[in-house]
């Protein structure tokens, strides 16, 4: 029997689940967190296995078929490895796939790819291991082998996420560019966005991403292709080669028109747009012991309310809450 799809008011089908599993993180990249921030979410309050089972499996009664873990970084949330084989088992999920910041893919890659998960994006802002502890906190070393691990443990394809920063890691886009070219690997350059106020400063203080897009195409030639995934990226073939790169750019070129996703928060609250603050608050309903056919509704209800776009060019002071605690 054919499913009903999740339409929208703009007449967007809605395809697409990313679901965060917690808002923490073990890095505080300068456009994502505060150093030193203290208001995350009390684990108590996330949605349990169960319950993100539930509210997947409804989504997948409406042809959702890929869902994504995301964060905070989902790798620290304790039991992922079950929560991606729970949700992989669910009939109709047939694309499970992870974003993170690799510092536990070493450890996890291989219980990931046997639990269900086939893809993942790992972000990595630069290859120089100064300006990565500077940009994140973190140590480059290990981020590196955990994407040796991803690629060894058969998670295809891997995307790699660098969100550039003019002035400060736009030198490093070539660096990251011949990275991926001998890996096989698919670099994707991410516009600073306006969450909070990391992401506020970071996007005064850089810019879009069109200089940067420009000089790549003073030095290669840029042919448009198309990658599977239905994601926001405008990709490019580096002529001559099978290398890819991958331009998201929310602010100088928006995808709003396309869009087929909604977020799932570790709390359970639906954020229809990353760059409006409303959001449904689908765990706490779930929690007053409604039916799977209330459940629905509800879901319908909240698609409904799906904004046309973001403001992030227009008002880019609007949203509050950091990239992090929606789940990027
Ligand atoms: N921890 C995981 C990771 O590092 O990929 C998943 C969550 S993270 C919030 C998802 C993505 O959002 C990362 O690629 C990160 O670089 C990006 N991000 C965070 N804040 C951002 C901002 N203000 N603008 C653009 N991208 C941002």
């Amino acid at each position: 029997m054919a499913l009903t799809p999740l339409i929208d008011p703009f007449g967007r089908r809605i395809e697409y689940l990313r679901l965060s599993v917690t808002d923490r993180c073990d890095l505080r990249c300068s456009y994502c967190l505060p150093k030193g921030f203290k208001g995350f979410t009390e684990p108590k309050h996330w949605l349990n296995f169960a319950e993100i089972e539930r509210i997947v499996a409804a989504f997948a009664g409406f042809g959702v078929q890929r869902v994504r873990l995301t964060g905070g970084e989902p790798l620290t949330r304790r039991g992922i490895v079950e929560l991606a084989s729970r949700l992989a088992a669910i009939p109709g999920i047939s694309d499970l796939s992870l974003s993170t910041n690799g510092t536990q893919l070493e450890a996890l890659a291989q219980s990931l790819a046997r639990a269900g998960v086939r893809r993942v994006n790992v972000s990595l802002d630069s290859l120089d291991p100064m300006i990565f502890r500077q940009l994140t906190g973190g140590e480059l070393e290990r981020v590196l082998r955990g994407i040796e691990a991803a690629q060894a443990a058969g998670l295809e394809p891997i995307r790699i996420n660098t969100v550039v920063m003019v002035g400060i890691n736009d030198t490093e886009v070539e660096p990251l560019l011949d990275y991926c070219a001998a890996r096989g690997l698919t670099l994707r350059l991410i516009e600073p966005m306006p969450m909070g106020q990391t992401g506020q400063a970071a996007l005064r203080a850089s810019g879009t991403l069109e200089g940067v897009r420009r000089r790549l195409e003073q030095r290669f030639n840029l042919i448009p292709d198309l990658l599977p995934g239905g994601g926001p990226a405008r990709y490019y073939r580096l002529a001559s080669t099978q290398t890819r790169i991958g331009f998201i750019t929310p602010l100088s070129q928006h995808f709003c028109a396309t869009c087929n996703r909604v977020r799932l928060s570790a709390e359970g609250r639906l954020y229809l747009c990353l760059g409006h603050e409303h959001s449904y608050p689908l765990g706490e309903i779930i929690r007053t012991g409604i039916s799977d056919e209330m459940l629905k509704e509800h879901l319908l209800q909240a698609i409904a309310s799906k904004p046309e776009r973001h403001q992030f060019n227009t008002q880019p002071q609007q949203i509050v809450r950091f990239m992090a605690l929606t789940g990027g």
